[in-house]
């Protein structure tokens, strides 16, 4: 098992994404802190973890609140004695709208979900990870955090944003044995898309030369695998699983 012994956060792991990583980080042995707004979603997830031999439990966290995310850290230390491993993935779609429409508390929103978030995560999750020796952060941007998509500049704002954020917690932290990487995934077929019309999503997945959506179990691989020991040598980068999406 590649994570035994260890202990991790998954934010947002109560659906897609998030949830997919939960588990396979359970699966490699680690003990898992299944965080959400989304009880419900985050118990269904804790219970199959649970169902398949793993070790989880939940802590409600609204990363958009710093202290929700102090309260997230120590609580897992509280529970488990230690933070080795935090995969900050909550996110939303937020308002889509062009520049000039886009509504001052719709900015607001999307840049403290998905970005403000990060940064809180971050500062109390390294300050545990200082205390434990070593950690490893896998912060979840999109291939919007280096390209652009019309009508989503706060969400593209946000995730170039992580990618920055990523890059300077890693090179401040690289000789305290911490490493902190950034994930790209293009369209993933999760409850995020669920607002989006069937012509659209076509549309979609045509700009993936792969030819398909990705699926939340294939980015939770990319992820498991940065988190863990195999990625030693890993820190400060940006990793797109994208179908070939940026390659067009
Ligand atoms: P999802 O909607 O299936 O899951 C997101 C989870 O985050 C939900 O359980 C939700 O309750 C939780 N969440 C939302 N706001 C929160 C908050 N303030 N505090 C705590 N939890 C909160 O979405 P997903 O597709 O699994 O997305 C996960 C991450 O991946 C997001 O950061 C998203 O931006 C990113 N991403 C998704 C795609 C995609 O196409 N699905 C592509 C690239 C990046």
């Amino acid at each position: 098992q590649l994570l035994k012994d260890k202990v991790a956060i998954v934010t947002g792991a109560g659906s897609g994404i998030g949830a997919a990583t939960a588990m396979a980080y359970a699966r490699e042995g680690a003990k898992v802190i299944v965080s959400d707004i989304n009880e419900q979603g985050a118990e269904k997830v804790i219970a199959d973890i649970r169902a398949a031999g793993g070790e989880a439990s939940f802590v409600k966290a609204d990363v958009s609140k710093p202290e929700d995310c102090e309260h997230l850290v120590a609580e897992t230390v509280k529970q488990y004695g230690k933070l080795d491993i935090a995969c900050n993935n909550a996110g939303i779609g937020g308002e889509a709208n062009l520049v000039v429409d886009m509504s001052v508390d719709g900015w607001h929103k999307i840049i403290s979900v998905n970005l403000n978030s990060v940064f809180y995560c971050m500062k109390y999750q390294i300050a545990a990870m200082l205390k434990n020796g070593s950690g490893s952060i896998v912060n979840m941007s999109s291939i919007l955090g280096q390209v652009a998509f019309p009508q989503s500049a706060g969400y593209v704002a946000a995730k170039h944003g992580v990618v920055g954020l990523t890059q300077n917690a890693a090179v401040e932290y690289a000789t305290k044995q911490i490493r902190v990487n950034a994930v790209g995934p293009a369209f993933i077929d999760t409850p995020l898309l669920n607002n989006m019309d069937q012509s659209v999503k076509q549309q979609l997945i045509a700009r993936h030369p792969i030819g398909r959506l990705g699926k939340a179990g294939e980015v939770a691989e990319l992820v498991l695998w940065l988190s863990s020991g195999k990625a030693s040598f890993v820190t400060g980068s940006y990793y797109p699983i994208d179908g070939g999406y940026l390659s067009v």
